[in-house]
């Protein structure tokens, strides 16, 4: 098969008379190279098959370009979150999973498998919650697929503060409302714990639409204090789509068998 299998990008920089070095050297060529052989620049490639095969003809996007893209967005997302070096450690490996537990957690290892779904959980300080969404937020990633997780509070103030003129920013208002509602995974956690102005409410409740409408091919994960009644109507609807899971965390307090804690849950206690 003389197909093209592998779009990896190869810096190819080639210098007069010479091949192979791909050192910036003071005498670039002045034939220059391809930045990416695969694709010749050109962003995508087209697959050698017969006519007649579902690929005849078709563009595809190369690894150059993908790969570039991804990375912004992983990086992205990271930078959003806030976990502390321990947070990031985090695995379902580490997790005390029981009784009280047990159910949120595998709808949530299924939902994760499946790249869809919302599952909303609900219950106490300290009943492991946040902990079960950093630890599945920490296994997407891992697993190379673009995740974050946030407290509504800091997504909020990282969407308000794009309008902030005294702030560098690499993202205006709207890359960052793309990069909240295309995030393959998006753990959203203290979901009745942000001030509600207008505008808060306004692009909380948006957000929630948004991921509620995308849910067949994302993963929605959150989590809260109060039950489904104390949110806004609208969000609540959203969440019990008969699609979605709703789990109410009982029993005693995971903290005191955690070697660790969250930031999140640490605030919350005090709060
Ligand atoms: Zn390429």
């Amino acid at each position: 098969m003389s197909e093209i299998l592998d779009p990896t990008p190869t810096l190819t920089l080639r210098k007069n008379g010479a091949s192979g070095s791909t050192s910036s050297g003071v005498q670039r060529s002045l034939i220059e190279g391809y930045r990416c052989v695969a694709c010749k620049d050109m962003g995508f490639y087209i697959r050698d098959v017969p006519r007649g095969h579902p690929d005849f003809g078709k563009a595809f996007p190369c690894a150059c370009r993908t790969q570039g893209k991804l990375e912004r967005q992983h990086r992205r997302l990271q930078a959003i979150d806030g976990l502390t070096p321990a947070e990031r450690r985090l695995r379902f490996s580490g997790l005390h999973v029981d009784d009280d537990n047990r159910g949120a957690y595998e709808a949530i290892v299924y939902a994760l498998s499946r790249k869809r779904g919302i599952v909303t959980l609900y219950g106490k300080p300290g009943r492991g919650k946040t902990t079960l969404l950093v630890a599945a937020v920490n296994e997407t990633r891992e697993a190379n697929i673009p995740s974050v997780y946030a407290r509504v509070s800091d997504i909020l103030d990282y969407l308000r503060s794009a309008y902030d003129p005294d702030r560098e920013r690499e993202l205006s208002a709207d890359e960052r409302w793309r990069l909240l509602i295309t995030a393959d995974v998006l753990a959203l956690d203290e979901l009745d714990q942000f001030k509600t102005t207008p505008w808060a409410l306004e692009k909380f409740l948006a957000l929630i639409d948004e991921r509620w409408r995308t849910m067949d091919r994302l993963v929605t994960l959150l989590a809260g204090n109060a039950a489904l009644a104390n949110l806004p109507e609208k969000v609540a609807s959203r969440l019990q789509d008969r699609r979605a899971h709703i789990f109410h965390l009982a029993g005693i307090d995971m903290r005191r068998f955690s070697t660790w804690e969250t930031s999140a849950e640490r605030e919350s206690e005090t709060a």
